[in-house]
């Protein structure tokens, strides 16, 4: 029985929250946001019919607090809950606690969430369906022998892995039997640190994989169809940066099995929804990865080039009614490709980089999407995810689209925060790229990173040792216009922002960029808020200027901190798993 939605609350903040808003508006549904302490005036918040307070900054605080978005729904008579992705959107207890106040939960239903939510069950789900997996156990490590056996029989690398991890951590690669165990003690201690538990399995690590994935969608009838495929192959530390659709070069017959087994394994843990089976696919061979039980970052390529609105189709099915595709009718022209600006630097290990956005100008003409997340002013919390934004581009073919895409890039204009577009630009110039010669470890193993450098952005130093920043102006010299280069100090045009103080917006401790001078401080503080992850030093250890002595994750990102002065370690005050804020010190050099 179908019933209509006719206001949806958004549990979520960000490009996605607008994403969804937005196909509501088309379709008529009045739309709800909640919002944090300090997305008192975020575009989400903005963009919505009405919006309702969570309080709280952090997301645990906030997007995370069940108690205070049920306070929302009941407030705002909101009859249905879209969760975007990340937060509560692969949450079952969350789903289940939505469903049974009487609201459509935009989303598959919680048992589908609880099948794939941990790897190794939703690699024995699979297994029913007769869809084979990376080659591994179902079973949880209890002993380093273990791998060693299944070392013996598949070989190395073997990729120890978090049982209820995600977002690309909690991996160890093992590349040989003498560093099995000191992997393994590594990868638990990850898991508990990120996950608050430590099981992991094992299974065969493939060296030049691609990530291919499907679209699937199901309704509630039993129908399921998968909508093309994706390539999200162009990673760093295991997340995406690149997505497209189609994945080229793939056989046509490899392709329809790809989708035919998605749809296998989504139908088996009874799914409903949109929802994304991942596979790597390596040598023409794929296997079964995971299933993403929820929207991805990435569908809007898909939205490209099948022409439909996924979160329209997601809306149609939480009202009961039937998909009415045909999976014969389901047809994809031309090419897309989406690349994510994130507010990270690219040339320093694409290293964080919170702050508010001074100026911007997205890019426009035919072909081209941005689906953002912020406006000039806004600011990018150091809480949050970092995703400013995603580029998206529909051309004829892919060698238009990736034309098409760099330039798009060019015109892009984006100051006060460091982005991913550097990256882009080179990544998408490569031949590599082009000839879909690219693998899930080619951005890290076979790309100098150090190419990653906005040139616009370079920074000199003045005569009193101030950082310089390149700008150009234009010049007209006898009626013909000139653009010249001007080098000006970083304080003349950092534009006071409310909300980020300037330490906050360039953190100065972490990584790559301190440890250049050694007269530094021998207080090292959190750059940002964060959890720890490694504690690599101890009282009385002596260091060395740039030697890395915490790992700190924080905007889903390992940031490695560095000594910036050598000498003696006097104190540690961090352990791995604390939560710090920026500015707590965490360790004492004298
Ligand atoms: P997460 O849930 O953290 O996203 P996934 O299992 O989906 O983790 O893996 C994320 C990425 O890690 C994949 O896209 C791929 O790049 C890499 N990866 C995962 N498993 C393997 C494997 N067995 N061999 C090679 N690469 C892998």
């Amino acid at each position: 029985m179908s019933k209509p939605i006719t206001k949806v609350l958004v549990a979520n903040r960000g490009e996605i929250a607008v994403r969804v808003m937005r196909t509501c508006r088309e379709l008529g549904i009045a739309t709800v946001a909640v919002y944090s302490e300090l997305d008192r005036n975020a575009l989400h918040v903005r963009f919505a019919d009405e919006a309702y307070a969570l309080g709280g900054q952090t997301a645990a605080e906030s997007y995370l607090n069940t108690e205070a978005i049920l306070n929302a729904i009941a407030q705002s008579g909101a009859d249905g809950v879209h969760p975007g992705y990340g937060f509560f959107s692969e949450n079952a207890d969350f789903a289940r606690t939505v469903t049974d106040a009487g609201v459509a939960w935009i989303g598959p239903p919680p048992s589908s969430i609880e099948v794939m939510g941990d790897k190794i069950s939703s690699r024995i789900a699979a297994a029913e369906a007769g869809v084979e997996s990376v080659p591994g156990t179902t079973e949880m490590i209890n002993d380093v022998s273990e791998i060693h056996a299944f070392g013996a029989t598949f070989g190395y690398p073997i990729a120890i892995k978090a049982a209820y991890g995600g977002g690309g951590r909690g991996m160890k690669v093992v590349p040989s039997e003498s560093e099995a165990a000191a992997c393994l003690e590594s990868a638990q201690r990850e898991a508990t640190a990120y996950f608050g538990r430590d099981e992991c399995y094992m299974e065969k690590y493939l060296t030049r994989p691609r990530h291919i994935e499907l679209q699937v969608f199901c309704d509630s009838h039993g129908n399921g169809i998968y909508i093309s495929d994706r390539d999200c192959s162009t990673q760093r530390r295991h997340q995406k940066l690149i997505e497209e659709a189609p994945a080229p070069a793939i056989p046509a017959a490899t392709r329809t099995a790809m989708g035919e087994a998605a749809v296998k394994v989504a139908l088996a843990c009874g799914y409903i929804g949109a929802g994304t089976v991942e596979m790597l696919y390596q040598d023409g061979e794929f296997f079964f990865l995971e299933m993403n039980t929820r929207l991805q970052v990435e569908h809007c390529v898909t939205e490209e080039v099948s022409g439909l609105d996924l979160v329209a189709l997601q809306i149609k099915i939480a009202q009961g009614e039937k998909l009415g595709l045909k999976q014969n009718k389901v047809v994809t022209n031309g090419h897309s490709i989406e690349v994510r600006i994130n507010a990270e630097d690219s040339a320093k290990g694409f290293m964080p980089s919170p702050g508010t956005i001074t100026h911007l100008r997205v890019p426009s003409g035919p072909g081209v999407r941005w689906d953002g997340g912020y406006e000039e002013g806004d600011t990018i919390s150091q809480y949050y995810d970092n995703l400013v934004g995603k580029l998206i581009i529909w051309a004829p073919d892919r060698e238009r689209a990736i034309k098409r895409l760099l330039r798009a890039l060019g015109e892009f204009e984006i100051s006060g925060i460091k982005t991913t577009i550097p990256a882009h630009i080179v990544l998408l110039a490569t031949d590599d790229f082009a000839n879909v010669n690219h693998s899930t470890k080619w951005v890290e193993d076979e790309i100098d990173n150090n190419l990653f450098v906005n040139p616009q952005d370079g920074v000199s130093t003045s005569a009193e040792g101030e950082a310089l920043i390149e700008r150009s102006m234009p010049v007209e010299v006898n009626g013909k216009r000139f653009s010249v280069k001007v080098w000006v100090p970083e304080t003349a045009i950092a534009a006071p922002t409310a909300g980020a103080s300037k330490s906050k917006a360039r953190p100065k401790t972490a990584g790559a960029s301190s440890g250049a001078g050694g007269s530094g401080s021998g207080t090292v503080a959190a750059p940002m808020q964060g959890t720890i992850l490694k504690v690599l030093v101890a009282v009385g250890d002596v260091v060395e200027v740039g030697q890395y002595l915490v790992v700190l994750e924080a905007m889903k990102m390992e940031n490695n901190i560095a000594a910036e002065m050598a000498g003696t370690v006097k104190a540690v005050h961090a352990s791995v798993g604390d939560s710090v804020g920026s500015g707590d010190t965490m360790i004492e050099i004298e």
